[in-house]
C-alpha cells in the first residue's frame, strides 16, 4: 500500500501550495536531526516528512501521485538518490534546494563550512514528577551533564602561561581556498582548513584539564519553575540553556520532557482525575455521609438515598488546575457498593427478614446449578 502522504503531513486532500508548505516547515522543525541528535525514530519521520514535502510540493508529482497514488513510474519506491547522503545527515547538501528555499539560514552553520559561528546542540533530559508536583507545579532541580569553559585555560585550549597562535596555512581564517581547473574554466572552492579544523587557531601545548579543547563536560544543577498543569508527554524548552556554542555562536536549548508518576488513587485524564469509592450496601441504599479523597486530602460528601452501583458522581474543580490557567478540571469518583461476602448469624436473620419485608423468599442454600437441573430435568 502506497504512503499516504497527505497524512504523513497532517494535511487536507485539497490542501493549498502553502498550507502544504506550513505543515511541512512545523513538522521538519519538530523532528530535524539537529534538534534530535540520535534519534533513529526522528530521522525515520524526518525522511518520510521529506519523502511526502517531495512529491506534495511538485505540482506534477502530486498530480499523478493523486491519481495514481504513487510519483514515480518504476513503482519502486521512493527514489533517495535525489537527496544525497542520509548517513548520519552529514551530507545535508543534497536538501540544498528544498531547505534553501523554506528554511534560509534557520539551520545556520550545521549545513556549511564548519568555520564562523556554530549554534551548539540541544539537550534533553527526562524529567520525572509525582502526580502532585504536576498538578499543583513545583521548583525542580534538574542535574545536566554539559560542556562549559574550563576555567584552567579560560576557554582557550592552551595551557597555562602559552596561548594559541594563529594558523599559518589559512591565516586565522579557518577557511582554504581550492581552485580547480575544469575544461569549463577554474572553479574556487571553499573548504575547511585541515591543519587547523577550521579554528583559525592552533594551540602548540595544551591545556591538561580540557586536552586543548577549552570545554570541559560539567554537572549543573538547573532550577526549574514547572508549572501547574503539565502532564506526561508535554516537553518545556529551556532556550540557551543546551550545549554552548562554537566561536561565538548561540547555545542550544535544553529540553525536559516531563514523565508524571502515577498516583495511588487517582487515574488522570486531562485535567480531569478518576476513582473509585467502596461503599457499603447499607449506605448506598440509606445514604449518608461518606468520605471522598481528594488531591487536598479527605472530603465529606452526602450521598443520596438509593444511589446505585455504579453511579459517577462530579465534584466540580475538584480536578488538576488547567495549564497557565486558574480554572481547574473536576474530580468524578464511581460508587462501587459492595456485597458483605461474610454475615453474622444475627446480619443474616436480619437480611433474611428484610428479604421478607421485600416479599422475597428466604434465600435457599441450593446453588444455581442444581436450581438450573431441576428446572431443566437434566
Ligand atoms: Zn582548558
Ligand atoms: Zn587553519
Amino acid at each position: 500500500m502506497a504512503k499516504d502522504y497527505y497524512a504523513i503531513l497532517g494535511v487536507d486532500k485539497n490542501a493549498s501550495d502553502e498550507e502544504i508548505k506550513k505543515a511541512f516547515r512545523k513538522l521538519a522543525l519538530q523532528y530535524h536531526p539537529d534538534r534530535n541528535p540520535g534519534n533513529k525514530e526522528a530521522e525515520e519521520k524526518f525522511k518520510e516528512i521529506n519523502e511526502a514535502y517531495q512529491v506534495l510540493s511538485d505540482p506534477q508529482k502530486r498530480a499523478q501521485y493523486d491519481q495514481f497514488g504513487t510519483a514515480d513510474f518504476n513503482g519502486q519506491g521512493f527514489d533517495y538518490s535525489n537527496f544525497g547522503g542520509f548517513g548520519g545527515f552529514e551530507g545535508f547538501g543534497g536538501f540544498g534546494d528544498i531547505f534553501g528555499d523554506i528554511f534560509g539560514d534557520f539551520f545556520g552553520g550545521s549545513r556549511k563550512q564548519k568555520t564562523g559561528p556554530q549554534r551548539g546542540a540541544d539537550l534533553e533530559y527526562t524529567l520525572n514528577l509525582s502526580f502532585e508536583e504536576a498538578a499543583f507545579g513545583a521548583k525542580k532541580d534538574v542535574e545536566i551533564f554539559r560542556h562549559e569553559t574550563c576555567d584552567t585555560c579560560h576557554g582557550t585550549g592552551a595551557k597555562p602561561g602559552t596561548s594559541p597562535r594563529t594558523c599559518d596555512k589559512c591565516h586565522g581564517t579557518g577557511q582554504m581556498k581550492i581552485e580547480r581547473r575544469t575544461p569549463f574554466g577554474s572553479f574556487v572552492s571553499i573548504t575547511t582548513c585541515d591543519r587547523c579544523h577550521g579554528e583559525g587557531k592552533i594551540v602548540d601545548s595544551p591545556c591538561s584539564i580540557c586536552g586543548g579543547k577549552g570545554k570541559v563536560r560539567k554537572k549543573k544543577i538547573i532550577s526549574v519553575n514547572i508549572p501547574a498543569g503539565v502532564d506526561s508527554g508535554m516537553t518545556i524548552p529551556l532556550r540557551g540553556e543546551g550545549e554552548p556554542g562554537v566561536r561565538g555562536g548561540p547555545a542550544g536549548d535544553l529540553y525536559l520532557h516531563i514523565n508524571v508518576r502515577p498516583h495511588k488513587i487517582f487515574k488522570r485524564q486531562g485535567s480531569d482525575i478518576y476513582c473509585t469509592i467502596p461503599v457499603s450496601i447499607t449506605k448506598a441504599t440509606l445514604g449518608g455521609e461518606i468520605t471522598v479523597p481528594t488531591l487536598e486530602g479527605e472530603e465529606k460528601y452526602n450521598l443520596p438515598e438509593g444511589t446505585q452501583p455504579g453511579t459517577i458522581i462530579r465534584l466540580k474543580g475538584k480536578g488538576i488546575p488547567k495549564l497557565r490557567s486558574s480554572v481547574r478540571g473536576d474530580l468524578y469518583f464511581e460508587v462501587k457498593v459492595e456485597v458483605p461476602k461474610k454475615l453474622t448469624e444475627r446480619q443474616r436473620e436480619l437480611l433474611k427478614k428484610l428479604a421478607e419485608e421485600f416479599g422475597e423468599t428466604a434465600p435457599e442454600k441450593k446453588s444455581f446449578v442444581d436450581k438450573f437441573k431441576d428446572a431443566f430435568g437434566v
